[in-house]
């Protein structure tokens, strides 16, 4: 399968998408936010240093990125085809990454442009709630994904938690880094030649769009 790499301003459906395509498709799913939320959770100096990046919405260095990437990259299981979730995130990524995979012989694969109103972005970030146990989103201000029980996951019952960043301070924070940052990386593959956008408002659709690119 083709690897994926997901370009999108925050909320706009990187996670959602990755996990259908986990579940429909087999795809391994890595997110660079993950990997940093679990380093962060180390009770080491570096554990703190990562946590209060995350805390202020600031991208953390490419030194810890790329050292946390390039291990994940390492297991066996990507083999298959994974999706690469928030990462790159800026020019510099992208070209580091280029070397990177030509090192690893790794495929560049296909990239995705999601496409969301910035009001829909909102309300997902600041609305949004997490399931610690099963990985389940909710929101609790787009109607969409509304818990049947407020801050109790439907599928496991386990007690819902809203992450540290989703406030709008943070949001604003977050997208524009993005369109400082990330959105020039459009560009930049768009020479390449392997990018494709999809409209990610309605959850189905984005993901038979996605799927028609990745059958093409
Ligand atoms: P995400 O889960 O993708 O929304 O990422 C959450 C936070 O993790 C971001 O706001 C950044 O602080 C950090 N982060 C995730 N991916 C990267 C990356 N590729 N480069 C730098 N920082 C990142």
């Amino acid at each position: 399968m083709k690897n994926i790499i997901l370009i999108a301003a925050p909320a706009a459906g990187k996670g959602t998408l990755s996990e259908m395509l986990v579940e429909k498709c087999n795809y391994v799913h890595i997110s660079t936010g993950d990997l940093l939320r679990d380093a962060s959770r180390e009770k080491t100096e570096l554990g703190e240093k990562i946590a209060n990046m995350l805390q202020n919405g600031d991208l953390v260095t490419d030194e810890i990125v790329f050292e946390l990437l390039e291990k994940r990259l390492e297991n066996k299981d990507i083999l298959n085809g994974y999706i690469l979730d928030g990462f790159p995130r800026t020019l510099e990524q992208a070209k580091k990454y280029d070397e990177l995979s030509k090192k690893l012989h790794i495929d560049l694969g296909v990239v995705i442009v999601l496409d969301s109103e910035y009001e829909t972005l909102k309300k997902r970030i600041v609305g949004r709630m997490l399931c610690p146990k099963c990985g389940s989103v909710y929101n609790t201000l787009t109607g969409v994904n509304t818990p049947k029980v407020s801050g109790i996951c439907d599928k496991c019952g386990e007690s819902l938690y809203k992450r540290s960043d989703d406030n709008e301070e943070s949001f604003k924070n977050r997208y524009d880094t993005y369109l400082e940052k990330t959105k020039p990386l459009i560009d930049y593959y768009k020479e390449k030649g392997n990018l494709y956008f999809v409209n990610s408002e309605d959850k189905e659709e984005m993901l038979k769009s996605t799927l028609e690119i990745l059958n093409d």
